[in-house]
């Protein structure tokens, strides 16, 4: 069973659809013109129920199938919002706001899950109910947290949830996955550490803040070279650093430095939290200052479950011929709080050889929505059969 007809009839739509978000893009929870439109066209394809201001800018539909003996419900979610970046595609749809991108592919998630939910309000091909679900802030606001904090799961008696997200680097329309944690956590941090501020040419009546920060971001990096069991995965990045001191010749009090640690295990998550504290504090009384330490958690590791991930492969080895294993990836995923309140898998589909995620060169790939919107009409097809 390769990629379905009836996507490729409607290609031209859905890519229409895709380009007139990407040149609309909206950062975070401010997706006001992106959910007006797929409130909008969720209505029009005739959905049961349209929801919309779930997870502040969210929104949720519900598709009926043609029976529902199974009594089944399964979500489908695609997140809608993009980046801070300046765009530099030069595309005639390229972005209308300066300084924001969908440089995530997220407009063409949304534009495969809505093609994907008007062939399922044609079809109504299944024994069950679907809830395609459209989530803001994924890129660092935890839009799907709002969402299941806003009853998501209860509120539509949810039983499983899939997401999908394009991967550049791997061949257009094919897909890899892989059961149990595959996106890492991603906690930050931020150390302000004081000193005694002076003369550049009288350290000896300081308390240098500027060495003293220095040696705590080397320091920082045993967390993972001596701290983390050699054979877990665990990141730690120091991001910014700065001084309030814009002078050649005066030596700043305080230093202000930010970063990231990516884990793939609560262990290890655990232990960065304890010891980048320790450590900051450590390092400034060894030089006679003191460290104020934010440790902020973040998302946390993104699990799929093992028996709707080898489900996802198998639908996905029909629809595209092959499913690899996918690496795991050290960046974070919003959808791992839906998977904490429901069983469920998220796969990758490949995006060609485009720019990496992120980069203000990258473009999703319109030639994957077959593909993709395949995949998720399967899912329901095969997890619900009528
Ligand atoms: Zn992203
Ligand atoms: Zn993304």
């Amino acid at each position: 069973m390769p990629v379905k007809n009836r996507f490729a009839e409607l290609l031209p739509e859905i890519t229409e659809w895709r380009r007139d978000i990407h040149e609309n893009p909206e950062i975070l929870f401010e997706t006001h013109r992106t959910s007006a439109l797929v409130a909008e066209k969720l209505k029009a394809f005739g959905c049961d129920e349209v929801v919309e201001g779930i997870g502040r800018t969210g929104v949720v539909a519900v598709i009926k199938g043609k029976s529902n003996k199974s009594g089944k419900t399964i979500g489908l979610r695609a997140d809608m919002d993009a980046l801070p970046i300046l765009e530099a595609t030069g595309l005639d749809y390229a972005s209308k706001t300066p300084g924001a991108m969908h440089a995530c592919g997220h407009d063409g998630h949304t534009a495969m899950l809505l093609g994907a939910a008007k062939y399922l309000s044609e079809t109504r091909n299944f024994d069950g109910t679907v809830v395609v679900i459209f989530q803001p802030a994924e890129e660092g606001g935890g839009g799907g947290r709002e969402m299941c904090e806003d009853g998501l799961m209860d509120r539509w008696s949810i039983d499983e949830v899939y997401g999908m997200h394009n991967w550049p680097g791997k061949p257009v329309g094919s897909f890899s996955i892989r059961a149990g944690a595959f996106f890492a956590a991603t906690d930050t941090f931020e150390v302000t550490m004081k000193g005694l501020g002076g003369h550049a040419a009288k350290p000896h009546e300081t308390v240098d803040t500027t060495v003293m920060a220095s040696n705590a971001v080397l320091a920082l990096q045993t967390l993972v070279s001596r701290n983390a069991d050699p054979v877990q995965n665990i990141v730690c990045s120091v991001t910014s650093f700065e001084t309030e001191s814009k002078a050649f010749n005066v030596i700043p009090e305080t230093v202000t430095i930010k970063g990231t640690v990516r884990t793939m295990s609560t262990e290890m998550r655990d232990l960065a939290a304890k010891r980048v504290p320790e450590i900051c504090e450590g390092v400034a009384a060894t030089f006679g200052g003191s460290a104020e330490v934010n440790y902020m958690k973040g998302y946390p590791v993104m699990v799929n479950h093992e028996e709707q991930t080898e489900f996802a492969a198998s639908v996905a080895t029909k629809v595209s011929g092959a499913c690899e294993e996918a690496p795991l990836v050290m960046g974070g995923e919003d959808f791992a709080y839906l998977l904490e309140e429901r069983p469920g898998a998220y796969i990758l589909v490949g995006n060609g050889d485009t720019a990496m995620v992120h980069h203000p060169e990258y473009n999703f790939n319109d030639e994957a929505i077959p593909a993709g919107c395949s995949w998720w009409a399967e899912i329901v097809e095969q997890r619900l059969p009528s």
